[in-house]
């Protein structure tokens, strides 16, 4: 496995896959090179598995990262001209509108909704109830979107991911683990960059 160190001022070693070709190890300066290469040896598997990962959701949305495709509610669409234009458009007109019904629905309060657009995390809710929902939510099936939605309004009543936060979380949905594999592969479009 081929990788690159990273030598800096820290006390332990620690590894990162950038992409599909490059991992990125972290190592204290004065570091022995067989101690960084059995680092390396013993997340091998790891490493291969999660690269597998990529390469098949890199895959699966090909023309949606290097052609002009885009995928809207999980069914594609071909667009000429700026795509973060177009999803901006289209994650104003259905995320906040489906926010405000699912909190309706089920009871939560939250103060406001902010569309962003983060490379790292689909949704967020801070302690006065202000959700912000990645305009890259609008990609994903309707009902993935309605589960990182609950999650949000779910922290609106537990600020943490404790027990009773996944407990109320998983009581909306009967097929929890297929919608978590769903969100997984997409998580290939959040590091995107259109
Ligand atoms: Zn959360």
């Amino acid at each position: 496995m081929k990788y690159i160190v990273e030598y800096s001022n820290r006390k332990t070693i620690s590894l990162r896959i950038i992409d599909e070709d490059t991992v990125k190890v972290s190592a204290p300066y004065f570091i022995d090179n067989n101690r960084v290469e059995s680092f390396v040896k013993s997340k091998e598997r790891w490493v291969n598995s999660k690269i597998n990962q990529i390469k098949k959701a890199k895959t699966k949305f090909y023309d949606v990262i290097y052609g002009n495709k885009l995928v809207v509610m999980g069914d594609y669409i071909e667009v000429f001209g700026d795509k973060n234009k177009v999803l901006q458009e289209k994650a104003e007109e259905y995320l906040p509108k489906r926010l405000e019904y699912l909190s309706k629905l089920y009871n939560f309060k939250f103060n406001s909704v902010k569309i962003k657009n983060y490379k790292s995390k689909w949704g967020q809710c801070d302690s006065k109830g202000n959700i912000t929902l990645n305009v890259k939510l609008i990609m994903l099936s309707s009902e993935v979107i309605d589960y990182v939605i609950l999650h949000e309004l779910c922290h609106t009543v537990y600020l943490n991911h404790q027990s009773s936060f996944h407990k109320k979380l998983s009581s909306y949905f009967k097929n929890e683990k297929v919608l978590i594999k769903e969100l997984k592969e997409y998580s290939i479009l959040l590091k995107t960059q259109f």
